[in-house]
C-alpha cells in the first residue's frame, strides 16, 4: 500500500484580503482533475444544500447516495464526507473529460483551494476574525505561471462570501458546544444535530409540517421567510440546533431562532 502524500499547508504566511498570491487552474494543465481523487472532503451544511438543490434531490437522498457519516472521536459531532468512488477513488461528480459536473455549486473547500480559511470568533466579540494560508497539493501545477490574485479577488471570483457566511453560523454552533464543556452527544442529540445541520428537507418536514409545537413560538413573518427560502431555512435550522442542544432549548429559554 502506498502512503498518501501529505497536503502542504503553508502556515508561515497568514494572508488577509489585501495580500496576494499567484495561481491558475484551467483544463489544459496536465494535472487537470488530478485533485478530484482520493479526498477526505468534509461537507459543510451549505455545501450539501447547494449540491442537493443542483441535482434536484431531497437532502436525505443526497446524503444516502453520495456521503458517509462519522462521529468525530474528539468533537462527538457527526461529520459528513463525500464518498469517493471506483478504482481511482474519484469524486462522484467528476467527469474525466468535462471536469467537475457540479462546478457552479461545488463545495466551499473546492472553491477555496489553493487557500485554506482559518476563522475564529472571540467570546468578547460577535465579529469573525479570518485569515488564509496557502495549500500546495502534491502534483498541482496551478502555482506555475499563475496569475496574480489578492485574497479578496479570489473570494469574489469563487463566490466564497455566502459559503463563509454560512460556515460561520455553523461555527457558532460548534463554539456553543465548546462553551458548555459537553464532551459527547447522546444518540438523540446526534440525530438532532444531523437533521438540523445536514438533512434540511427532513428538518423542513419536522419543523414546518410535523406535529411539533415550536413553530408556534415564531412570528408569522419568520415562518413565511424560512418556508420560502432554503438559505434562510438553513440559517434557522443551525441556530435551532444550537439553542436546542447547547443553550437550554427553544421552549425553556423562550427565544426563537429568527435572528
Ligand atoms: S466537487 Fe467538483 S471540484 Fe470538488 S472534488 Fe468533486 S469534481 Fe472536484
Ligand atoms: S492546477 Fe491544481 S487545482 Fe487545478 S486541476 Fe491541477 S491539481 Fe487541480
Amino acid at each position: 500500500m502506498t502512503e498518501k502524500p501529505e497536503t502542504h499547508l503553508d502556515d508561515s504566511r497568514q494572508l488577509k484580503d489585501e495580500d496576494s498570491f499567484c495561481f491558475s487552474c484551467y483544463p489544459d494543465r496536465e494535472c487537470f482533475t488530478a485533485c478530484c481523487h482520493d479526498l477526505n472532503l468534509v461537507l459543510m451544511p451549505y455545501d450539501i444544500l447547494r449540491m442537493k438543490r443542483r441535482l434536484g434531490m431531497k437532502s436525505g437522498d443526497f446524503l444516502k447516495k453520495y456521503t458517509s457519516v462519522h462521529v468525530g472521536p474528539e468533537s462527538g459531532f457527526p461529520i459528513v464526507m463525500l464518498r469517493m468512488e471506483g478504482p481511482y477513488l474519484s469524486c462522484p461528480f467528476l467527469d474525466r473529460e468535462k471536469g467537475c459536473t457540479v462546478y457552479e455549486d461545488r463545495p466551499g473547500a473546492c472553491r477555496t483551494y489553493p487557500l485554506a480559511r482559518m476563522a475564529r470568533r472571540t467570546r468578547e466579540s460577535t465579529d469573525v476574525e479570518e485569515f488564509f494560508c496557502l495549500v500546495r497539493e502534491p502534483g498541482c501545477e496551478g502555482f506555475k505561471d499563475g496569475r496574480e490574485w489578492t485574497v479578496r479577488s479570489w473570494k469574489d471570483h469563487e463566490g466564497l462570501d455566502v459559503y463563509n457566511e454560512m460556515n460561520d453560523i455553523f461555527g457558532e454552533l460548534l463554539q456553543a458546544r465548546n462553551e458548555t464543556g459537553i464532551k459527547q452527544l447522546d444518540a438523540d442529540q446526534i440525530d438532532t444535530f444531523y437533521m438540523g445541520c445536514y438533512d434540511l428537507d427532513e428538518f423542513r418536514q419536522f419543523f414546518l409540517n410535523g406535529p411539533n409545537l415550536e413553530r408556534f413560538m415564531e412570528s408569522e413573518e419568520t415562518i413565511a421567510r424560512i418556508s420560502d427560502d432554503d438559505e434562510e431555512l438553513l440559517k434557522y435550522a443551525l441556530r435551532w440546533v444550537k439553542k436546542k442542544l447547547f443553550q437550554g432549548g427553544l421552549l425553556s429559554c423562550g427565544v426563537g431562532c429568527g435572528t
